[in-house]
């Protein structure tokens, strides 16, 4: 559907936000820092609070934060959640104004962001996909990158909203294609969580020096964006807590193999991940960083877990 039209930054739009998680409330909170006015929804109450501190207005349900705005974006945890939230009769596209775009920033499977697309032009709303990339740390810092899945009208009108979150957009497409290159993109991520895992604990099982492998494998081709700028950040200083969470990792090799199967695409090592992480998951590391792959992978080698000094 096109007939959006875009306006100049200055003409502030109204913005509903849903999803004030880790990765939402940081989003949230850049567009609140440039000057948007956000009213936002989460089901926790503590992260409305921090929401509310960092001068953002607060809704009382989803819908509520739904109402009146020309633009909303969800931040969810997955498709369930997703398809709650927006779809049926008390859902969110039933309560925007007509000609509302919406926007879905959480990771699911196509199938849900084609379900999403359909909804919102039956009811004269526009929708884009806009799964973010990068780590948990660059949203904080407004540095994020989206994968944008809509008409290029929608983007107009988006760009200086998704500007203010983050430094990048790429647009991939049609409505749709955003979710499906996030899925390319962190089946490949969490592959690299794994490959750093047996590679890291090979190290120090032959008696290597951590810092200095650490240095040589950022050094060389080996290097990859979780190596270099998480691992030394998050498991390797001993700090678990969840830039992102194991379970939602799980989720999004979960759905990679799942999106992969539909199609007939084999992807053996995808499956393999998706099982170890499972493992991990049920093996005491629920609720840390998926960089605790690592430990989990020390554990079962019967080695020391890796840190460095
Ligand atoms: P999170 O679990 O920290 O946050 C999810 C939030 O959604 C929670 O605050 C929860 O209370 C809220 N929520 C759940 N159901 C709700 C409902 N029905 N109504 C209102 N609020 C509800 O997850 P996150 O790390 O913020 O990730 C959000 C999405 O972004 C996921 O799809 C994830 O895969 C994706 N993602 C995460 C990262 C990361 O590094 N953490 C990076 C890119 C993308």
């Amino acid at each position: 559907m096109s007939g959006v039209t875009a306006q100049p930054a200055t003409a502030l739009r109204r913005i509903g936000f849903i999803g004030l998680g880790r990765m939402g409330l940081a989003l949230a909170a850049n567009l609140v820092r440039k000057g948007f006015s956000v009213r936002a929804f989460d089901l926790a109450a503590g992260q409305l609070a921090k929401f509310a501190e960092l001068g953002g207005d607060l809704a009382s349900s989803a819908t509520d934060a739904a109402r009146d705005a020309d633009i909303l974006f969800l931040m969810l945890p997955g498709p369930k959640e997703v398809r709650a939230v927006a779809l049926g009769p008390d859902g969110v596209l039933a309560a925007l104004p007509a000609g509302a775009i919406v926007v879905d920033m959480s990771t699911v499977d196509p199938a849900t962001a084609d379900a999403l697309a359909a909804a919102a032009a039956e009811r004269g709303l526009h929708f884009a996909d806009a799964p973010v990339g990068r780590l948990a740390a660059h949203a904080d810092r407004g540095e994020s990158l989206f994968m944008l899945g809509a008409d290029a009208d929608v983007l107009e009108v988006l760009q200086p909203y998704l500007n203010a979150m983050g430094t990048t957009i790429y647009h991939c497409g049609p409505a749709g294609h955003g979710t499906r290159t996030k899925l390319v993109n962190n089946f490949m991520v969490l592959a690299y969580c794994q490959l750093n895992s047996e590679a890291l604990v090979l190290a120090q099982g032959m008696g290597l020096d951590l810092a200095k492998t650490l240095a040589v494998l950022t050094g060389t081709t080996a290097v990859n964006g979780q190596l270099k700028e998480k691992w030394p950040a998050k498991v390797l200083r001993g700090d678990l807590t969840p830039g992102f969470d194991m379970a939602l990792a799980l989720k999004d090799i979960t759905l990679a193999c799942q999106a992969a199967q539909s199609i007939g695409i084999a992807v053996p090592l995808g499956s393999q991940v998706r099982d170890l992480m499972a493992l991990a998951l049920n093996g005491g590391h629920r609720g840390q960083d998926t960089s605790a792959l690592t430990d989990f992978w020390a554990r079962l080698n019967n080695q020391a877990l890796l840190r460095l000094t």
